[in-house]
This record gives C-alpha cells, sequence and structure tokens, in this order.
C-alpha cells in the first residue's frame, strides 16, 4: 500500500528536464506546440540572432522527447531523464 502511494506521488513529479541553448534556437514554436505538459513557452527576450527563443518554464517535464524530434534545429533541445529521487 505505502510503494503504491509512493509510486503515484513520484508519477506526478518531473521526471525529466530540457537543455535549451538558446543561440540556437530560431523560434519557431514547434516545441511549443508538441510539449504535452505545456511547460515551453517562447521568451519576450531576443536572442543574439533576433529571435524570441524557446524557454523552459523549470518543472513538469517528463522527458518525452517531442520537443527533441520537432525541433529543426539540431543541438537546440537537449533531453535528459533523471532518475528516481534525483
Ligand atoms: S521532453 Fe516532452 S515534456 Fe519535456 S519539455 Fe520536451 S516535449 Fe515537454
Ligand atoms: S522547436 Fe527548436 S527552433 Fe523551434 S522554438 Fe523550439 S527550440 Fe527553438
Amino acid at each position: 500500500m505505502a510503494t503504491e502511494a509512493a509510486a503515484k506521488k513520484q508519477a506526478g513529479k518531473t521526471r525529466g528536464h530540457i537543455e535549451i541553448r538558446v543561440d540556437e534556437c530560431k523560434g519557431c514554436g514547434c516545441c511549443v506546440i508538441v510539449c504535452p505538459k505545456q511547460v515551453l513557452e517562447l521568451s519576450k527576450e531576443l536572442n543574439k540572432m533576433g529571435y524570441h527563443p524557446c524557454t523552459y518554464k523549470g518543472e513538469g517535464c517528463i522527458a518525452c522527447g517531442f520537443c527533441f524530434y520537432a525541433c529543426p534545429e539540431p543541438g537546440a533541445i537537449t533531453v535528459y531523464t533523471k532518475e528516481a529521487g534525483e
């Protein structure tokens, strides 16, 4: 019972995180659209190329990788999986 409760609690927690290389981003918004957890948004700031880059809201990523596969810019997004308890 305690294990089931712990598993449910863990399921609601962040299981991944991403890093965005801001100056590689072209601000197309593809990642924002495909993210099932809606944890990405386009920044109000401009990057050095003059685009509004994608930013991560800081929590809620489940490491599904959809943003990585949707992004047309190689190296702009890196997805990491967190181990339980990290
Ligand atoms: S890996 Fe999935 S949940 Fe995480 S930011 Fe990308 S699309 Fe969203
Ligand atoms: S899909 Fe890639 S290029 Fe487009 S906004 Fe997201 S990180 Fe930037």
